[in-house]
Formats: structure tokens, sequence, C-alpha cells
């Protein structure tokens, strides 16, 4: 790889942190480490390959816009390399309230490959080097390294494992199969067995892509245009204003019987249906178009969405479309599509099934319990999605950093971030089917906003050290304008009438904000030092300010139960009048908080009250 020093850190002597895999988590880890001045060896199968955006061209979205604001309020990069490659940006639910409000925006695939990989050449203390990891070197209950393929070991006291779908990766297409971890990538063979050796449970998992097909040959003016955001928007708070590029339109079309009948016609030679070769479970909420076909038989169309993958790139990508039926069957499928008669796949479409490890198995630090030193995060996790890896791994690398340093972790609370929601979901309820961030996760979503991730995580970054001077005066530059703002509005009067409403005598200008038909553009005026972003934010928070007042009653009830610590060795089984289930689940996850013991699923409330009695009595003697 051009500019990256490949083989200075070999010894691996030097590194304290060792990352495997040069995915959106992988990627995030060793920067965060490296950043945090833990020197960081990244080691991954095909370095050309770090952050490649493996299915669709999409960076956020519902929920996960609010992890990549998240990522970047704590000093990742993910939401940086997006506003510099953004070809079609959008807030979406922008009629909804600011809590389910999300920007997502398509990348320029290639270009936010070679800008992650620019990130690793500039970075100190981050090397990268070409190889696939084994085995890992376990002694005394801590891991101390990693084995090549090639045969050589690596030593580091701390090592992240961000595999993605590569151990034990199987690609299908019809009844093609083959052992890789994505299409035309070698899998990690040895490393699920070395997983398994250690105790860990493993299991399988599934999810696939769509065909890719030439621009030129489709007829746009048969589909329903999908315009950008006419103004500028942006995932980081440090983006400068406007576009880095041009803005291009996307294109939805809809499936029809003909497209169905083939699905149906051709499912005997389906991997997933017919030929039943696929067993891992795939993603509910991007379902195959078999799946869609089959299962949802009820629906007479389904929305399909063209969407281009980059500025110069030959190739578009069919949004909704995600099959595994064989080559021939895809590109008969595609020319029932309205504008696509003459289509050209440049690329069929195939799923992956590979295996993951059960993330109970981990502390919410990411650090696994079983093995001192060995974190995992990102599609390892069960996880799915670019945001869910990249948040893992920024997590992972700056407690493995943290852990170097001799430093406690850091650990996000469900009532800070929706990354907190993430970890805490999968270290104490496991994955059966691939993870997807959604708001309906977040119990505190009214307070976990897109637009307040830097007012909930940007001190912090800070303190962690991943903020620089630059993005931490930028930002309480802002916080003091937004308060500013705040205050300026509770302290104004308002006019007597705003447009057709009339309001109370002596009311302000925080109330009539915080009514549903006033909006900041009503009285624009009044705020005049204040950028539009900043207004825009007063009317969020002063809308919000009920809402948010009622949920932090919540978030006090719950910081209660966070506040009870279960000891890492309890012996559940000296809790006689636990049912034998719940003494099961105790064990097996291990919470480490009253809190997370009430969030396993299908704890009854009767053991989590025998547990809290316990707790308070052990604190009470000790
Ligand atoms: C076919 C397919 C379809 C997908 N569909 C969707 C979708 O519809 N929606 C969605 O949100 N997400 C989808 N994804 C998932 C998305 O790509 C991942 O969730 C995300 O990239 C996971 O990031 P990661 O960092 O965990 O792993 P990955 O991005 O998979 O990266 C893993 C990296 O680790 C390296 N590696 C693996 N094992 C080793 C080893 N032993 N030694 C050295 N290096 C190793 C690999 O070379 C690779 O660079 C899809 C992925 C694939 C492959």
């Amino acid at each position: 790889m051009r500019g990256v020093p490949m083989s200075k850190v070999l010894r691996g002597d030097d590194a304290a942190v060792i990352v495997v895999g040069g995915g959106h988590a992988g990627f995030e880890a060793a920067l965060a480490s490296a950043r945090l001045g833990v020197p960081a060896l990244l080691i991954t199968g095909d370095p050309q390959r770090i952050c490649t955006l493996a299915c669709n061209p999409s960076i956020g979205g519902s929920a996960k816009g609010q992890l990549v604001r998240e990522i970047d309020a704590l000093g990742g990069a993910m939401a940086r390399i997006t506003d510099r490659v953004s070809l079609h940006a959008r807030f979406l639910n922008e009629s909804k309230g600011p809590s389910v409000r999300a920007l997502r925006a398509l990348a320029d695939k290639p270009a936010y490959a070679r800008l992650a990989r620019e990130t690793v050449a500039a970075q100190r203390g981050l090397d990268v080097v070409p190889a696939m990891v084994e085995d890992l070197i376990v002694e005394g209950g801590a891991v101390r390294g990693v084995a090549l393929a090639d045969g050589r070991t690596l030593r580091a006291p701390n090592v992240i494992l961000a595999t993605g779908t590569f151990l034990g990766g199987k690609t299908f297409r019809g009844d093609d199969v083959r052992s890789e971890g994505r299409i035309g990538e070698a899998p990690a063979a040895g490393l699920s067995a070395a997983l398994a050796r250690l105790g860990f449970p493993l299991a399988r998992l599934k999810t696939g892509t769509p065909p890719r097909v030439a621009r030129t040959s489709l007829d746009f003016s048969a589909m329903t245009i999908q315009p950008p955001s006419p103004s500028p928007l942006a995932f980081s708070y440090t983006a400068p204003r406007g576009f880095a590029g041009p803005q291009l339109p996307c294109w939805i079309v809809e499936t029809n019987q003909r497209t169905h009948a083939l699905v149906r016609d051709n499912l005997h030679r389906s991997p997933l249906y017919g030929l039943a070769l696929i067993k891992g479970i795939g993603p509910r909420y991007c379902p195959s178009i078999e799946d869609k076909v089959i299962k949802f038989a009820h629906n007479p169309t389904h929305q399909v969405f063209v969407e281009p993958e980059g500025w110069d790139e030959p190739t578009y990508y069919v949004g909704g479309f995600t099959t595994s039926l064989p080559a021939d069957v895809q590109e008969a499928m595609l020319r029932t599509l309205p504008g696509f008669e003459a289509v050209v796949m440049l690329r069929a479409g195939y799923a992956v099934e590979y295996d993951f490890v059960q993330p109970t198995e981990l502390d919410a630090s990411l650090e696994t319990r079983r093995i001192a030193g060995l974190f995992h995060c990102g599609q390892l996790n069960g996880t799915s999605g670019y945001e869910e890896a990249a948040a893992q791994g920024l997590v992972a690398g700056i407690n493995a950093a943290q852990r170097a340093h001799g430093r406690p972790p850091l650990r996000l609370g469900r009532e800070t971030s929706y990354i907190g929601v993430l970890i805490d979901d999968l270290v104490t309820r496991g994955v059966d089917e691939p993870y997807r961030m959604l708001t309906s996760r977040a119990e505190h979503r009214v307070v976990l906003r897109h637009d307040n991730a830097d007012l909930r995580l940007t001190p912090t970054g800070r303190e962690l050290g991943l903020v620089d001077d630059g993005a931490w005066d930028a930002f309480t530059a802002r916080r003091a304008y937004l308060e500013g703002g705040i205050a300026h509005a509770a302290h104004t009067r308002a006019p007597k009438t705003i447009g057709r409403i009339n309001l109370s005598a002596g009311a302000t200008l925080a109330d009539a904000l915080r009514r549903p038909d006033v909006t900041i553009g009503d009285v624009r005026d009044a705020f005049p030092d204040l950028d539009d972003a900043t207004a825009a934010r007063v009317e969020i928070e002063l809308k919000m300010d009920g809402y948010v007042r009622r949920q932090q009653e919540a978030i006090e009830r719950a910081a209660r139960d966070e506040a009870v610590t279960v000891p890492a060795d309890l012996d559940y089984s000296a809790i006689r009048a636990l049912s034998r289930e719940g003494r099961e689940k105790l064990d097996r996850t291990r919470p480490r908080t009253l809190g997370a013991a009430r969030r396993i699923p299908g704890l009854t409330p009767t053991d989590v009250a025998l547990l809290s009695v316990h707790l308070h009595r052990h604190a009470a003697s000790a």
C-alpha cells in the first residue's frame, strides 16, 4: 500500500495494541488507539481494502445517523470521511419529531476507502501488516499476541478482533458455494477454531448484497427521481460549510408480478430455499428479494432503490434487491424492472454466511471476560452495518488504549448514546439474528438526538484525549451560543402575533417556540447572533424541553439500578431462591450492575428482586 510503512513493526514488540481486520470497526479501533498515544498494528488481509463499503453506498439513516454523529462527537473518523465524499445527502423523517430525524448520505465508495487509507498512512504510531491472523497467543488467561498464516507471530498485550464476515466465511450464488469472507477474498480459516478452543460460543449468521448494474444501461426516464437536499448537510460537527462535490439524484422503481414469478419459478435454485445450503439467520430489516416475495406474498410490489456508487463509478447499486439466486436468474429479474429493459449486470449479488461470537462474552468495555486484553468488535459480535461496526471499533480502540495506559475503561450508558444502547444490548441480551440499530431500541431516544450528540459526548472525547484543541474550541463556542440563544429566548418577549397565531400577553420567545406551530424561521430576526444551525438547535431544545425533563426522571431511576454493582465473581448458587433458569441466565451473562441484570431477556421480576435483596444485604454487611 502506497505511503504506509508496513514492515516497521513486524516484531510487534513496539505495538501495545494489535487490531485484526481493516474493516470499519478495525479502522476506527486502530486509529483511536494510535491517537491516544498507544502504538497500534493493524493486521489485515488486504490493506488496499481498508474500509471497503462491501454492500450499499449509504452511511447513516434512521438511528445509524445518530451513531455516526456520536462517533464524530467522541473524536472518531467516520463522519469526517463521509462528508468529504458525500454525493447524495438527505435528512430522513424531517416531518417527524427531532428524536427520529437523521442524516443519510451516499458515499463515493472508492474515494471513501482511499481517504481511510490516507488517514491510516498519515497517523503516527499506526502501522499496517498485510497478513491473515490464524491463531491467538494466550498465556495465563491473558492474550499475548497473534500467529499469522505464514507462521510468524506478533506479540502485544492487547488484541482487538474485528474480522467482520470472514470467520469461516462462505459465499453463495445459486449452487456456486465458495470459502470466502467476501466475494473474491479468502476467509479467515483458523481463527474460528482458535476461538472455539478458548471456549467462546460461536454461531452462524448470514447477510447478502444485491447486483450492481452499468449506469449507461439504465433508462432513468422510466424511474421516479429522489433528489438530494438542495442545502448542504454534513455529519461532522467539524465539517466546512458546503458539499465537497456535486450532488447526484437517486431513483426508485417497483418490482412487479413478472419479477416475483421469476423468484418463485427459480426457488429450487436458491441456496436459501430449494437448495437449503444457507443455515445462518439473515438480517430481519434487510431481507433478500426471495424472502420478500415468499414471506410477504400479499405485497404486489416492493420498492427498489437505484443508487450511484461514486461520482465516476460505472456502477449503480440496486438497493432492496439483495439476492443469492444464480446470476442468470438475477439478470432476468433485473430486466423486469422499469428502466432496466437493456440492463447490463456488472456484478451479481450474493449471500455470505459467517461465524460470529456471542457478545454476551463481553464486558461493556468490549473486552472479553474470558481472556484479559482480548477485545471483539464489529460484525464479529453479530451486528450488521458499517456504523454499528465503526461505533464498536471506536470503543474497543479507546479501551485497549486505556488498558495500555492503566486507566479505567470507557463504558457508555444507555442514557448517553446510541453507542451505549448498542453495546448494552449486545452484552446483556446477546444476538440471535444480525443486530441493526433502530430508534425503537433506545428508550431514552428523546435525549439521544442527532442534533445534540456533541453535548452528550464531546466532553468525554476531550477527556479521553481524542478531541483536539480546534474541535474542542469550536464545541465550547457552539455550546455557549446555544445556551446564550436559549437564555435569550427565555428572557425576551415574543410579539403579540406571529403569522395568524395570537400569543398570550407576556409570552416569551421560548413560550412561542415551544408551540408546534411556531418555528425558528418565524422569529429568526430575534436571534441575529446565531448561525442557522445553532438557531435551529435552539428551537429543538425548547420544543423538546418538557419531554426531556420527563425522560430525565426515568434516566435517574435507571441510574439508581446502574449504581448497584454486581461482583464479577458472584456465586449465583448462593442465592438459593433464584429459579434454575434465572441462575443460568445470570451465570451466563454476568451483568455488571443491577440495571444490566434487569435487562436480561426472560429474567423474571422475582429473580431480579432476589438479586437486588442479595446485593443490598451484601453491601450492608460489607
Ligand atoms: C455481502 C455483504 C452484504 C452486506 N450487506 C449489508 C447490508 O445490507 N446492510 C448493512 O448495514 N451492512 C451490510 N453488510 C455488512 C457491512 O459490510 C458490515 O457490517 C461492516 O462492513 C462490518 O464491518 P467490520 O469492520 O466488522 O468488518 P468488515 O468490513 O467485514 O471487515 C473485516 C476486515 O477484516 C479483515 N480480516 C478478517 N479476518 C482476518 C484475519 N483473520 N486476519 C487479518 N484480517 C482479517 C478482512 O480482510 C476485512 O478487511 C454486508 C457485508 C457483506 C460482505
